[in-house]
């Protein structure tokens, strides 16, 4: 298998380079150059299957070539046995053909464990193979931090330093970071925002003569390729569990930055009969305001009950920009570079095509904890702000009676407790038992100045040899 980058300028890559690669040399995306597809006979061969068995049989074919199928059944076995939950991704019913993917089940409680498990081990796998160390450098204000050093925690040729804005990220979200033990795991408190240590990471990856030259520097944010290869599967997992592929299904996503609704995307690609993608968004509409307007702008950031999906630009559309100007990549180069300095009115032919697959709702705080008290008043089922948002958009979708809905699950409500009480509803929620003892656990962090300098020089003295 063979990547290509959207702007059609950088080399095709195998899987291998490509999961040590974040963004192309021409600043582009990579893809698959070519998907593989299933028949209706081989997805009806999926139903009961348990889940690591399932991810084998679709990701196969992403890493053919560069890892062998015994490796890679290993490697999904131990994955998934992090998960606290047999089924994996448990699916609940909240309503007639109203259905909600538990994706929260992971040492995190949030839907990145399913990538960011997997992408540690990839990558340790790899580098040993190839007798070779990297640092793994990231961002966080909240979800991905966590879920990178879990996921990294156990691998002997990572180090991995993560940024997060000193007394900007949640109690919970903190500590999920900050308490867990690992000679090689490193969280850097900057006394900055989330921007500014976002782009301490992008300076960082432009310029990396403050690593010893025998390190590369690998990218875990959500437009590395692996991650959203592990998440193809669990569209697979739902949609056959409710009768795919005889019956199509839909599927409601609470989204930021694109990556786990373009997975849904490829899913259907690769012949799963998925009815729709709806793209559920927060008061950060980027997203929606491109589907109903055609236009893409930034706006301000706004601060909502569902933190993980505020962001102003949606980095991974451009994924999907990509098959919908038939895959040409100098027009989207050159749509992106237009985005640099203003506002971009994609074509009517390709937002046409869009909008033969997704719908796009964008919804309040108000509606969040309406959606998050209605489910429990009538379910007695706990939704956390994300994963309510896909629910209040599948429940506004005006779908066909009797397609079934499946709104994914993003993170568990322990996680998000002011939107708990905010929705009148913060007695009904403890952490599981695995992280009851959370807040007695002890912290290690390092406060740094808000100066590219002083990062730089930390984490090059703290590379373990
Ligand atoms: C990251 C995250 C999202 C958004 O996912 P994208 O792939 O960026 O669209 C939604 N919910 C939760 C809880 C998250 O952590």
């Amino acid at each position: 298998m063979k990547y290509i980058s959207t702007r059609g300028n950088a080399p095709a890559l195998n899987f291998e380079q490509v999961l040590l690669t974040g963004l192309a040399s021409d600043g582009g995306l990579y893809v698959p150059e070519t998907l593989p597809t299933f028949s209706a006979q081989e997805i009806a061969s999926m139903a009961g299957l348990e889940y690591p068995e399932l991810a084998r049989r679709i990701i196969t074919p992403f890493v053919a070539g560069c890892i062998p199928d015994e490796d890679l059944a290993v490697i999904l076995e131990q994955t998934y046995a992090e998960f606290r939950h047999t089924a994996i991704a448990p699916l609940v019913q909240v309503g007639a053909n109203q259905w909600v993917l538990e994706l929260f089940h992971g040492p995190t409680l949030a839907f990145k464990d399913f990538a960011l498990q997997l992408l540690g081990r990839l990558l340790d796998y790899v580098l040993e193979r190839r007798h070779q160390k990297v640092v793994i450098m990231g961002a966080t204000s909240g979800d991905t931090g966590s879920a990178a050093i879990e996921g990294c925690r156990h691998c002997d040729n990572i180090d991995i330093f993560i940024l997060h804005p000193h007394n900007r990220v949640s109690d919970v979200q903190r500590k999920q970071m900050t308490s867990v033990e690992g000679d090689n795991i490193h969280n850097l408190a900057v006394e900055g925002n989330f921007d500014d240590c976002q782009a301490m990471v992008k300076a960082s990856f432009g310029d990396k003569h403050f690593l010893p030259q025998d390190r590369g520097l690998v990218a875990v944010n959500s437009i590395n390729w692996a991650r959203i290869m592990a998440q193809i599967v669990y569209y697979f997992y739902a949609a056959v569990a409710l009768g795919a592929p005889h019956r199509p299904v839909a599927f409601s996503v609470p989204t930021g930055n694109f990556g786990d609704i373009f997975a849904g995307y490829l899913a259907r690609q690769m012949g799963l009969p998925v009815e729709q993608l709806i793209i559920a968004t927060n008061r950060n509409d980027v997203l929606h305001r491109v589907m109903t307007e055609s236009t893409y702008g930034r706006q301000p950031l706004a601060h909502t009950l569902s933190p993980s999906m505020d962001i102003t630009v949606s980095s991974n559309f451009e994924r999907l920009l990509f098959d919908l100007y038939g895959r040409k990549g100098a027009a989207i180069a050159d749509l992106m570079n237009q985005l640099e300095s203003h506002d971009v009115r994609f074509s009517d032919a390709a937002m046409a095509e869009a909008r033969k697959l997704f719908s796009s709702h964008c919804v309040s705080d108000a509606q969040t904890c309406e959606q998050i008290a209605s489910i429990w008043r009538d379910s007695e089922y706990l939704l956390d702000p994300h994963s309510a948002i896909g629910v209040h958009a599948a429940l506004n979708a005006g779908l066909a009676s009797g397609v079934p809905v499946v709104s994914l699950a993003t993170a568990h409500p322990a996680k998000f407790p002011e939107a708990m009480a905010a929705a009148g509803l913060n007695d009904a929620v403890a952490l599981p038992p695995h992280l009851a003892d959370l807040f007695d656990r002890p912290e290690r962090f390092e406060v740094l100045p808000n100066d590219l300098t002083a990062v730089q020089a930390f984490i090059s003295a703290n590379i373990n040899a």
